[in-house]
């Protein structure tokens, strides 16, 4: 079967592992505090706080900047859960817009829209731009708004480390970036987060947030507020820091694959059988969807292809779709689309250029064949 992902971790990292394991230094240490310092260089931003999920970053972000009950947060429609549920969590209501359809991020038009005619008994604080499957969202346009009318940006780059704008990393164009090193993620710690900012007075107020709360002084530990433990562990980062360096490499391969299923896949585009994204040339490519014509049932194609050995999936979670937070707008069409047609094919950095063309030409029998 050839696998929708498969995590890269070498034996090299699995010693480090085993190291931290052996000096029985499992949480706070020095391969946290390094990997911590090595992240906020290679992103160019002043610091990175590590945390234990892409979710636990989502929330101590929102927690960081205080929103809370009788706020309202902007989403976008096409995304994991955890962009909307981290904003439930602290009592504040998100508020979904629908996605560009050439790279599923938020509509910048839309966005503006939403803002300008927000008339919820909520204050409207801020919005999460999430750079779904490393596509960078329009983040000039983004901001522009969100100084125009005073709201924070919080970047979901879950999906996103690596990723870039004209060199600017994703994650790093807010207030605050949030990362996630789950196994379906480019790099990975197994379980494990992180946020990135260049304000050391939020960075600061993020190291009590995952940890309890507390503060050390000269009097010892005090406790800020409460807060929970959101804490990665030592060997955790000791797997992280051996992929950092490799990484670039890794999304580099994953474009030279992206760009032969282009080719692989030309006849069924140019058959207006199937939709694919565009090919910024900054995206990390953490996920390759293609959108499915109108005619073909996603699920039935993605049995089919298992069929051929080929693992795929659908690629995320339109949440007006799943309808967990409250009324949205009922006008939303692409994110719907996106998660009704979106199909997920296979992409990790140990696969080959045939491995893409015996991909296609499956895709191609499946789709032609009915
Ligand atoms: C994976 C993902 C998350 C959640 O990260 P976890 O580490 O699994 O908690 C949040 N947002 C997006 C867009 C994701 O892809």
């Amino acid at each position: 079967m050839l696998k929708l992902s498969q995590p890269n971790i070498s034996e090299v990292a699995i010693e480090a592992v085993v190291d931290v394991l052996r000096s029985g230094q499992l949480v706070h240490g020095s391969e946290s505090d390094e990997f911590e310092r090595e992240l906020a260089e290679y992103l160019g931003c002043c610091e990175v706080v590590l945390v234990s999920s892409g979710t636990a970053a989502l929330h101590v972000a929102l927690q960081a900047l205080d929103i809370s009950r009788n706020d309202a947060v902007i989403v976008p429609d096409f995304t994991f859960p955890a962009t909307a549920n981290a904003v439930s969590v602290c009592g504040a209501r998100p508020v979904v817009v629908d996605v560009s359809s050439q790279n599923y991020t938020i509509d910048p038009e839309l966005l503006e829209e939403a803002v300008r005619s927000w008339s919820g008994p909520e204050k409207l604080r801020a919005i999460i731009a999430v750079h779904e499957f490393g596509h960078v969202a329009n983040m000039a346009e983004i901001n522009r708004i969100a100084q125009k009318y005073d709201l924070f940006v919080i970047e979901d780059a879950a999906c996103a480390l690596g990723a870039h704008d004209q060199g600017t990393k994703a994650g790093t164009f807010g207030s605050l970036g949030c990362f996630s090193f789950h196994p379906r993620k480019t790099l990975t710690t197994g379980e494990g987060g992180a946020i990135s900012t260049n304000s050391h007075e939020l960075a600061s107020k993020m190291r009590a947030l995952r940890n309890h709360g507390m503060v050390r002084s000269e009097r010892g530990m005090q406790f800020s507020e409460p807060a929970t433990n959101y804490r990665l562990t030592n060997f955790q980062a000791a797997l992280g820091r051996k992929q950092l360096p490799e990484l670039d490499d890794w999304i580099n391969w994953r474009r030279s694959l992206v760009q032969e299923y282009a080719i692989q896949l030309q006849s069924l585009i140019r058959a207006e059988k199937i939709l694919q994204p565009e090919q910024a040339p900054g995206n990390s490519w953490q996920t390759f969807m293609i959108v499915l014509g109108s005619q073909f049932d996603r699920d039935s194609v993605i049995s089919s292809l298992r069929d051929y050995s080929i693992e795929s999936n659908l690629g995320a979670q339109s949440l007006s779709s799943l309808d967990l937070w409250g009324e949205q707008s009922p006008s939303l069409k692409v994110g719907p689309r996106l998660y009704r047609q979106g199909l997920a094919l296979p992409l990790f950095e140990r696969m080959s250029l045939k491995d893409v063309e015996t991909v296609s030409s499956s895709l191609a029998k499946v789709l032609n064949d009915r």
